[in-house]
């Protein structure tokens, strides 16, 4: 099916630096190709497919919503939305969503929500800081919040109102602030800069900043967020400290489109009836898709062995770091968000893996993201540690 990629190129808008391989089906974490080649999947098409592929009771879910109703129009209510709001906020510090169906998306909303907040209380509480290296999506004021100006490029001018401070330097987010911040927005581990974590310390302090100036403490938990870290949310590594909103999607509907940001019970009146919309928004499709895979989630024992894997996992790796100290410089992440920074360019590395039937993506110049689906099995996760260890023999 050569021709699938001709056609690509002929049609699609030539945006993206694709990888040479059509994929056709998948199932449990592989991927098949349109010539029947076999992939061990270990970035979950960006942190999105957290079941992996041809998830039974996914299908049979979405199989029962389909002939039923895709779309109303949030003229109405619909069963899906309502009871995914529901899971959302009983299992989080939150009290209220918002639907929309993307990360992007999400980010814009929980800005709009920011500046609203802020002009609430000051004409002038309308900036924003965020953080260098950050990643916060691709709309114009989703991109102006990320802090990189390699993205920005060709596309300016920016939104203005933001302001960039430098990831765990607690000294220099203390300078940034002041009266006229309505909102310090962060991924809490970085995922596109590399899988870099903020320390505690760090997060203690912004949330203290916060409080001083009325300003909300945003998390980007569209990475981070549904289960990725071991945890439902990735906040809640970090207590007490809580953020007052976060943004969420990538994961969440288990490969389906769907983004959402959901706030704390102090800010639900900060938007009211005709401020914010999205036709798609709490689409029953996605919806019901997103409901079975926190169902799936909220079982007993889903997180610990998560972790347990995980677990097995880092220390695999860092067998291999230890064996390979030129090649691998750190291991860095958590639950099934880990980054591991080489000492060559992240896509040789990745073309080797592809080239041995592993698909995995890079995060910043020298990190390869390993986000495999969150069901991934030991054995699964060994065949991924045995081909990086070839390569690397190779390679050295
Ligand atoms: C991927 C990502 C986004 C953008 O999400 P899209 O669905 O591609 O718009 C925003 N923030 C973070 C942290 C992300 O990883």
């Amino acid at each position: 099916m050569d021709d699938i990629k001709d056609l690509t190129k002929k049609y699609i808008l030539n945006t993206y630096n694709r990888f040479d391989l059509v994929f056709e089906k998948g199932d449990g974490v592989w991927l098949f190709t349109d010539k029947e080649e076999k992939f061990l999947d270990m970035a979950s098409g960006i942190a999105v497919s957290a079941l992996g592929y041809n998830n039974k009771r996914l299908i049979n879910s979405l199989s029962a919503q389909l002939p039923k109703l895709l779309h109303t129009s949030n003229y109405f209510y619909n069963i899906p939305s309502a009871k995914l709001a529901e899971k959302l906020i009983e299992n989080t510090t939150f009290s209220k969503v918002f639907f929309c169906n993307s990360g992007a998306e999400a980010n814009e909303g929980a800005i709009k929500f920011a500046r609203k907040y802020g002009h609430s209380i000051s004409e002038k509480k309308y900036n924003i800081i965020t953080l260098k290296d950050s990643f916060h999506g691709r709309t114009i004021t989703a991109l102006s919040a990320t802090g990189q100006t390699k993205y920005q490029k060709g596309f300016e001018p920016m939104t203005p109102g933001f302001d960039y401070a430098t990831p765990n330097d607690i000294k220099d987010l203390e300078d940034k602030f002041n009266d006229t911040i309505a909102a310090l927005i962060v991924e809490p581990i970085q995922g596109e800069a590399g899988v870099i974590p903020l320390n505690k310390d760090f997060l203690k302090r912004a949330r203290e900043l916060c409080d001083k100036y009325n300003s909300l403490l945003i998390y980007d938990e569209v990475q981070t967020g549904v289960g990725r870290t071991g945890k439902l949310f990735a906040y809640q590594h970090f207590l007490p400290i809580e953020p007052d909103a976060i943004t969420v999607a990538k994961g969440l509907a288990a490969g389906l489109p769907i983004g959402c940001f959901m706030v704390k019970d102090k800010y639900k009146n900060v938007l009211v009836p005709g401020e914010h919309a999205s036709t798609f928004g709490g689409n029953p499709l996605s919806a019901t898709a997103a409901l079975t895979e926190l169902d799936i989630m909220l079982t007993e024992g889903f997180f610990e062995q998560l972790l347990e894997k995980s677990q097995f996992f880092i220390e695999e790796l860092s067998k291999l770091k230890e064996k390979f100290p030129k090649m691998i410089l750190d291991i860095r992440g958590i639950g099934f968000l880990i980054g591991v920074e080489f000492s060559k360019p992240a896509r040789e590395i990745i073309s080797h893996l592809i080239n041995n039937n592993v698909i995995a993506i890079p995060a910043g110049d020298n990190t390869i993201r390993f986000i495999p689906p969150l069901v991934i099995k030991g054995a699964e996760l060994k065949i991924a540690i045995n081909t990086l260890e070839k390569i690397l023999q190779e390679i050295t």
